[in-house]
């Protein structure tokens, strides 16, 4: 079966990844799968939010947004609301559970990581392609810490990565685009690290519901995509990724 843009049911998009793509942030990268196109930055700011003061502990937060000329109909501005949206809310705490998971909070210190990413073009997987890009814009902004000031434990213990995987027409493929994830019948969004180990699986058979046999075929799929946008992400931090497990564990 060819899908719509050609790809085979376990065939990627075309993933890249262009790092320093704006001046003022220590980090940030222009993320492409296909045409979903996001903007993640990720910027230090000195001081943790009141639950984490005196802790020594720092934080990651994340913050997702979707610009108005992002989709086929416009979007409005959460602002021009007054509030953030159910999907926005949804979506920035699993970017930011996805970047906690793989950093030593305390090897940080008492430091905040602002990670905020936005959708320049939607074409589905706008939440993994998020992730995807994020991990990269944070390590850039690490090491500047890590450069003018050298960690006694380096932070970041893993990559991590996410990709789409769903049943479209009774077909289980990966990475979805908008035509095929507004067509699927359960669709399916899978973070993983490096070393093979779940962050988060959200599985929705909203349309109708799955058997635990679509379910492991669906996580195999994902496992295999993510390993080859981690290969990606590998890529283009070259030796900037070089510290990434380095540190030791810490036993809590
Ligand atoms: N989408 C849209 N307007 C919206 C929300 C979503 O056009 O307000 C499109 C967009 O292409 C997005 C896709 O629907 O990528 C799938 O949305 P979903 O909520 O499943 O999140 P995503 O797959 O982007 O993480």
């Amino acid at each position: 079966m060819v899908r719509i843009d050609g790809r085979r049911r376990d065939e990627i998009r075309k993933v890249k990844i262009t790092r320093n793509f704006i001046k003022h942030p220590q980090g940030s990268v222009l993320v492409e799968f296909g045409d979903t196109k996001v903007i993640c930055t990720a910027m230090i700011d000195d001081k943790v939010p009141p639950f984490l003061k005196g802790t020594g502990e720092g934080w990651i937060t994340s913050e997702y947004g979707m610009l108005p000329g992002s989709t086929q109909t416009r979007k409005a501005r959460d602002a021009s609301k007054g509030k953030v949206d159910g999907r926005t809310m949804e979506i920035q705490r699993l970017v930011g559970r996805a970047l906690r998971s793989v950093v030593d909070l305390r090897a940080i210190g008492e430091r905040t990581i602002w990670v905020d990413c936005d959708v320049i073009q939607a074409d589905g997987g706008t939440r993994t392609a998020s992730i995807t890009g994020a991990f990269v814009a944070l390590v850039d902004a690490v090491n500047k810490m890590d450069n003018a000031q050298p960690f006694s434990i380096y932070p970041i213990r893993n990559y991590v990565a996410a990709i789409s995987a769903g049943i479209v027409d009774d077909e289980i493929m990966l990475d979805l685009c908008y035509d095929e994830d507004s067509r699927a019948r359960v669709d399916m969004n899978i973070v993983m690290t490096d070393n093979g180990q779940f962050v988060e699986v959200q599985g929705t058979g909203e349309k109708s519901p799955f058997t635990r046999d679509e379910m492991m075929e669906l996580i195999a799929l994902g496992e295999k995509g993510i390993r080859e946008i981690i290969d990606i992400q590998k890529k283009s931090l070259g030796e900037d990724g070089n510290k990434i497990g380095t540190g030791e564990e810490v036993k809590i």
